[in-house]
């Protein structure tokens, strides 16, 4: 294989626009590209009959308009390209199938902002990702919005989100003399998944309809040994991951590292970052590709957050930066950061936006499968707080309390090898247990889910540091000592905001206590954290930079509400079924078998011990008995929820629900060490580990 030559070999990359289109055609749809010039509609027939001219000759037959609804999942309708012509076809893509698509609205989450009535919605190009042929099919980048202007998706805020991020900073930079035609925002989102037999995942109901065990013993071998991490791959594993490699690259997808992860069965995928929008894009394709390579080598591939109880579960760092075109990164501190002004006032921006906004970002992180995650010592806890490192953190701690700062000098880490090349100490060294932390010239924002769109956490990020910046330019233009001025604001806003920042363990007991004196939110599930985005100034920043009207910020909330509770209720009613159908019958005929047992022994008539069947026959049965009771009770609870109410029921969901579910499944975990395995209807963590060669 001939890595350069093929990656990218199914997009409709720059060197093939530069290729195909007509050069004015090229230059004009750069300008857009490269510039945020507003799309010139006159070229996008040209545009068409280009790309349907490579696509054909990739193999495909048909289109669709490739779209991010509010579902998290990728949305496609495929056309193909034939138009009749006297009895035979023409193979036709117009400009106008290109820019616009039409698509019925009604059957996607909208948080009741458009009425159904009204099922219209439309699709409209992205030209700024770049299309690319699946399988058979052109797919066009695309937002979707309603037919009254609504955004009915995730790209279309996301966009709008990176274009207030580029207005606001580009005021910035021009107040330190510095002139750039575009601020872009970037991402590199870290992908964790696991991978288990495919044969084993279909016989498992909860996996199949709710991506997760909702019953489990725990196995005897978890990942205590820490040995899974960084493993060797096994070589059903390694073959898995080259094929997706190879996929990936086809389709421009910059997959860079490979490894295990410390659950057994979990791995991780990271891209080199790219552009928010092509980052969003690739994730969201990355995730479909997985799945479908996974199924060709007889695998399933877990994407759920916490597909398995007591080991680790699965997040997506979002590494987050912002560069001009020209290749600054505004994140980069330099040699000194103590006197790079810019940098501070950067870094001032982003620890308000954090701490100003804590609710709203952990809001755009909360979905039903993250709950398991977060607080549980595997992933950051629920409290929001900024990890700076050890040379930041100095020079925030000086600038905070008026002293002199001092660089201490980088050590000399000598290893102790005299072979080994002698490196000096990193100015920061690691923290994994903060959910946003500074890693030299990003952030790296530790919350996401591994099943999230990261277009929601990444839009939240992008509009409360464009508004914190913009705050900051309003202050600063015109004044006329910019230096002195842009200290004493970086000053103000750090020693304002000093409660959010936490150079320490996140995971440890003391931190819960802690944040709560400094007054920091701590809302530890969705159904608590998302209320907050109806608090008028959670609404007023998206409004304020562009972002959401006043009445997409509240749908994006009951939408999220809304999923929660359709969730938690898909899972209840399959335990439900599982315990009522499966579990229940199959311990009740093991103890039948004991009881036939027991009777049989005694039924010979001299005294032969059955204390073993006597002792499960009275747990058991026991058990099976509690695990009834408890599955009523579950159902009742569930039949007085009212489910038009978004708010109370996501939260009786969160504070009734759940609860009622690990009531079930205490009682049937334990049933599970007890029953013979030749009872057990489903495969066990055993099974579903640990049978992958
Ligand atoms: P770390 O070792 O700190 O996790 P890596 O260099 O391995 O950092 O990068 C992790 C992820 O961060 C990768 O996806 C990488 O492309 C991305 N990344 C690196 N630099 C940046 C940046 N400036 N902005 C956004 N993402 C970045
Ligand atoms: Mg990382």
């Amino acid at each position: 294989m001939n890595l350069p030559e093929m990656f990218g070999e199914n997009v409709f990359n720059d060197s093939v626009q530069k290729d195909t289109l007509p050069s004015e055609v090229y230059k004009a749809l750069r300008a857009t590209i490269d510039a945020g010039k507003q799309l010139d509609v006159s070229i996008a027939g040209a545009v068409a009959s280009a790309m349907k001219k490579w696509a054909i000759s990739k193999g495909a037959t048909h289109y669709t308009h490739w779209f991010q609804p509010l579902t998290g999942l990728a949305a496609e309708k495929h056309d193909s390209f034939i138009e009749p012509e006297g009895d035979r076809v023409i193979m036709r893509l117009t400009g106008k199938s290109l820019i616009i698509g039409e698509s019925d609205a009604s059957s996607f989450p909208s948080g009741g902002s458009r009425a159904t009535y009204m099922a219209r919605g439309y699709t409209a190009w992205d030209p700024t990702s770049p299309a690319f042929v699946k399988e058979g099919t052109l797919y066009i980048p695309t937002i979707f919005v309603s037919y009254t202007g609504e955004t009915l998706d995730n790209k279309a805020p996301l966009l709008r989100s990176m274009t207030a991020l580029d207005k606001q900073a580009k005021r910035i930079l021009k107040i330190f003399g510095i002139e750039c035609k575009k601020v872009f925002t970037q991402v590199g989102p870290e992908q964790e998944y696991f991978l288990i037999s495919e044969e084993e995942y279909y016989k498992r109901k909860d996996l199949v309809l709710t991506g997760r065990t909702l019953f489990g013993a725990p196995v005897t071998r978890g990942q205590e040994l820490e040995d899974h991490y960084f493993g060797t791959l096994k070589p059903k594993i390694g073959d898995f991951m080259r094929d997706l490699d190879r996929e990936l690259w086809s389709y421009g997808v910059l997959s860079k590292t490979k490894h295990n992860e410390v659950a057994p069965a979990q791995h991780e995928m990271a891209p080199v970052f790219s552009t928010s929008n092509i980052a969003v894009d690739g994730n969201m394709l990355t995730m479909d590709v997985m799945k479908k390579v996974a199924h060709k080598h007889g695998l399933a591939c877990l994407l759920h957050e916490k597909p398995f109880r007591g080991i680790n579960g699965s997040g997506k760092h979002n590494n987050w930066s912002m560069s001009t075109e020209k290749g600054l990164n505004l994140l980069n501190p330099g040699d000194s950061p103590e006197t790079n002004t810019l940098f501070k006032l950067v870094l001032a921006a982003v620890v308000k936006a954090i701490d100003e906004y804590q609710g709203a970002l952990r809001a755009s992180i909360a979905s039903a499968g993250n709950d398991h995650r977060l607080g549980a010592d595997e992933a950051p806890p629920a409290i929001m707080s900024v990890y700076l490192g050890d040379q930041l953190g100095a020079i925030v701690d000086s600038i905070v309390k008026g002293e002199s700062y001092t660089a201490a000098k980088a050590e000399k880490g000598g290893i102790g090898v005299p072979e080994s090349p002698i490196f000096p100490k990193d100015a920061t060294d690691r923290n994994r247990t903060s959910p946003f932390a500074f890693t030299g010239n990003k952030f790296e924002f530790r919350m996401l889910g591994s099943q999230a769109n990261v277009s929601d956490a990444n839009i939240c990020l992008n509009t409360i540091v464009a508004d914190a910046f913009s705050e900051f330019a309003d202050e600063l233009e015109g004044k006329k000592d910019v230096e002195k001025a842009v200290n004493a604001i970086v000053t103000r806003e750090l020693k304002k905001h000093y409660r959010i920042i936490f150079n320490h363990d996140g995971y440890g007991p003391a931190w819960e206590p802690e944040a709560a004196k400094r007054g920091l939110l701590n809302n530890k599930n969705t159904a608590d954290a998302v209320p907050v985005l109806y608090e008028e100034k959670n609404i007023e920043v998206f409004v304020r930079q562009g972002v959401y009207t006043r009445a997409e910020a509240i749908a994006r909330a009951d939408i999220r509400l809304e999923n929660y509770t359709k969730i938690i209720n898909i899972e209840a009613l399959t335990m439900i079924e599982m315990v009522k159908r499966d579990v229940i019958p199959c311990v009740s005929d093991f103890i039948a078998e004991l009881c036939q047992n027991a009777a049989s022994k005694q039924s010979l008539g001299v005294n032969i011990p059955c204390r073993t069947e006597m002792k499960l026959i009275e747990r058991l049965a026991e058990l099976n008995d509690k695990a009834s009771d408890a599955v009523e009770k579950l159902e009742a609870d569930l039949k007085q929820i009212d489910k038009e109410d978004v708010k109370s029921a996501s939260s009786a969901m969160a504070h009734v629900i759940i609860p009622d579910m690990e009531a079930v499944r205490a009682c049937v975990d334990e049933m599970e060490t007890l029953t013979s395995a030749d009872y057990w209807p489903y495969p066990t963590y055993y099974d579903l580990l640990y049978s992958v060669k």
